[in-house]
């Protein structure tokens, strides 16, 4: 494995995580945009298919870490809440004095490219490096999530409470209506990321198990329960752990997702 870094112009390694991505409860992903039917459509593809994006799933995937981490208290693997931006924040991304530094640094041509990699493998959380932020793209990829080829999703209406979007609270016989995908649709479920080492294994394996244990909220009105999905028969298909025996295996299949959770064991020291 490669050693720590947020480099990614070459590519160390990478690890396809497929599995089929069930609803334990409704799920509600709103297209933005309302219809003479609902309110809130469900988003779908041009040719109607309802689908997850790949960036909400990555979405509730990161802030799931964020917090877990942030409670663990782990002094390996870091986590920063990135919009609390203030100078007490451990991360760069997070951290205006430290951001404005490296930035006066850049513009003033003090610091060439190792330096600033540097400066950003030591000075960032565990879950910037991994999921990206202002100074560095992400690691990890989620594809947009398509039906388990031979069903469709049922998708049903409910009714909703009007909200008022300057005092949030419920309008009096404000009507609204939304879509929700009904629980037990199945979605295929792709993450693949790059050049990761064993701290970013250790973070992403924190999220992985919680999908694997059906505890990740995915869309709107989490709160109300919506959204809970679950990871089932998932899968390391792919990976290579370096270009050499990239070249000699071609992809291999592995097939065992401990690979990837095994990692988290050494931080925390379980
Ligand atoms: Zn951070």
């Amino acid at each position: 494995m490669s050693e720590s870094s947020i480099r990614m112009d070459r590519l160390d390694n990478r690890y396809i995580i497929t599995g089929e991505l069930d609803l334990l409860t409704p799920m509600s992903i709103s297209s933005g945009k309302a219809n003479p039917e609902t309110d809130s459509p469900f988003i779908r593809t041009m040719n109607g298919t309802v689908y997850i994006p790949g960036s909400s799933l990555r979405g509730s995937f990161r802030s799931t870490v964020e917090r877990i981490l942030a409670s663990l208290g782990n002094t390996k693997l870091t986590s920063c809440i990135l919009f609390e931006d203030s100078t007490s924040n451990i991360c760069l991304a997070g951290n205006k004095k430290e951001k404005d530094n490296l930035l006066k640094k850049i513009e003033a041509n003090q610091i060439d490219e190792d330096g600033i990699i540097a400066e950003l493998d030591s000075k960032l959380c565990g879950v910037c490096k991994v999921f990206g932020s202002t100074f560095n793209i992400s690691k990890v990829r989620f594809t947009d999530l398509y039906p388990v080829s031979g069903t469709t999703p049922s998708v049903v209406k409910r009714d909703g409470v009007g909200i008022d979007r300057d005092t949030e609270t419920a309008v009096d016989g404000a009507k609204f209506d939304y879509e929700v995908a009904e629980k037990h649709a199945k979605f295929y479920f792709e993450m693949i990321v790059e050049n990761v080492d064993e701290a970013d294994m250790a973070v992403l394996s924190i999220g992985l198990n919680e999908l694997i244990r059906g505890e990740l909220w995915v869309g709107g009105n989490a709160a109300a329960g919506l959204g809970r999905c679950m990871l089932n028969s998932p899968t390391v298909s792919r990976y290579f752990t370096d270009i050499n025996s990239y070249l000699e295996s071609g992809y291999s299949t592995n097939g065992d997702i401990a690979l990837i959770t095994s990692h988290l064991n050494k931080f925390l020291e379980v």
